[in-house]
């Protein structure tokens, strides 16, 4: 019998319908001889209302003290979420005691709208788990040194549980949502995408980071870091089924690297479509004209993802990046205006519709060729590469966003992740 931390995102706790079959299912593991901890997300829509509401009211410039504000008005979803699932579980029988971040306390940073969970203390839960209750804490918030309620930015729940997870040395999270699990890449896009039985903390790092959305990236980090035994799986299955089954569903994130070996050199395609590409053309190919460009850029708080700098003509370079496309215009701005007279660049122009598509896997640390099958492919469906990036486990490129969908099929076929593999 062990220690088990369930998280249950906004969808399966959508209704009170819902939230009394998460109830029926912790019960279940709780009647199993489980200690069992919840950690709920908002009710779904329930985080987007009350940020639409704030937006009505929110002034033009996001100062602290209004970030503060919004903190404290998106935390109340999950308030209402730990509350009611308390109730379900103790309509069910059991005892169940539901807490906010402050009252555990879940201690953070005071980044409003996306602070850093920085320790979580026990006793109190380790009391309740002792005394034989179900304990429930809210996803997504926590407090500062101050007592100022905060946030850890969207899809933040499972970053929580993560850290309970942590904290408490449980034996596994399992984070319950409306896909069953991790997939070769996205079922929208390609239908014969597979779920993956396992998949290795540092590709699902990958994954998460290039564009899967199935887990907050901090979650995975966090994972990562405590080696958290984590498995996403699906809260729709019918509650009831044998625990053992359900134990056995969904992915694993697994720590293990040499069985993950055997398996599929690469293991899943990614993609964004968020994506903007930006070229300084002209500029003197001298030191310290990388910081001349992107310094002003960090400095705008600007995140920089591919970067590449092409060979000189006449001591003069082009240097491309790309960035989040909702900060496009101000990048594109901040170049034309500060960047290109500082450095007597000829021009600067960009392309909001591109996107990146990554290969990743374990296995591309042993296998040579795999970038390769990866151009040969693209090349024969006549798709140009922009931008190429490459880590030990991923490659990425950049291309025109509308042969998005035709890249990540093709690539999906052609690394056979349309085919079953053995270890499953
Ligand atoms: N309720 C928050 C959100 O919608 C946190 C979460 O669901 O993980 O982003
Ligand atoms: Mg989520």
């Amino acid at each position: 019998m062990g220690l088990i931390v369930h998280k249950y995102g906004g969808t399966s706790m959508g209704s009170t319908e819902r939230i009394r079959n998460v109830a029926k299912r912790v019960a279940k593991w709780a009647r199993a001889g489980h200690q069992m901890i919840v950690v709920p997300s908002a009710m779904s829509g329930e985080t987007n209302r009350l940020l639409g509401l704030a937006k009505e009211l929110q002034p033009a410039a996001m100062t602290p003290a209004a970030l503060r504000e919004l903190d404290a008005i998106a935390a109340t979803g999950e308030q209402v979420s730990v509350g009611l699932l308390a109730l379900a579980l103790q309509a069910e029988g059991l005892p169940a005691v539901s807490y906010s971040g402050w009252q555990v306390p879940v201690h953070t940073d005071t980044a409003y709208t996306k602070a850093r969970i920085g320790s979580i203390e026990d006793q109190r839960v380790r009391a309740d788990l002792a005394a034989g209750k179900v304990v429930i804490i809210t996803g997504f918030q926590g407090i500062d040194d101050l007592g100022n309620v905060t946030t850890l930015g969207r899809g933040g729940s499972d970053t929580s549980a993560v850290a309970v997870a942590a904290a408490l040395k449980a034996d596994e999270c399992l984070i319950y949502t409306d896909v069953d699990g991790v997939y070769t890449t996205d079922p929208r896009i390609v239908p014969e995408a597979r779920r993956l039985a396992t998949i290795s903390f540092e590709e699902m790092l990958e994954m998460a980071s290039l564009g899967s959305k199935v887990l907050q990236i901090r979650s995975v980090e966090f994972a990562g870091k405590y080696r958290v035994p984590l498995r996403v799986l699906s809260s729709f299955t019918p509650w009831d089924i044998e625990i053992a089954e359900e134990a056995r569903s969904g992915t694993l994130i697994t720590f293990e690297e040499d069985e993950k070996m055997e398996q599929a050199v690469v293991s899943g395609i990614a993609f964004n479509r968020d994506e903007a590409k930006i070229t300084v053309m002209g500029v003197p190919d001298k030191p310290g004209i990388a910081y001349q460009i992107l310094g002003p850029v960090a400095a705008a708080n600007i995140d920089i993802d591919v970067i590449i700098q092409n060979v000189s003509n006449d001591g003069k370079t082009d240097f491309s990046f790309t960035v989040n496309r909702g900060d496009y215009q101000r990048t594109l701005e901040l170049l034309k205006t500060q960047v290109a007279p500082a450095t007597g660049a000829a021009q600067v122009i960009g392309d909001p519709k591109i996107c990146k598509v990554s290969i990743v896997g374990i296995g591309m640390r042993s296998h040579v060729g795999v970038a390769s099958t990866m151009f040969r492919t693209l090349s024969e469906e006549g798709i140009n590469i922009m931008m190429i990036s490459t880590s030990e486990i991923k490659t990425s490129v950049v291309i025109a966003e509308k042969y998005m969908e035709l890249a990540v099929r093709a690539l999906h076929k052609a690394f056979d992740l349309d085919q079953p593999s053995e270890a499953e």
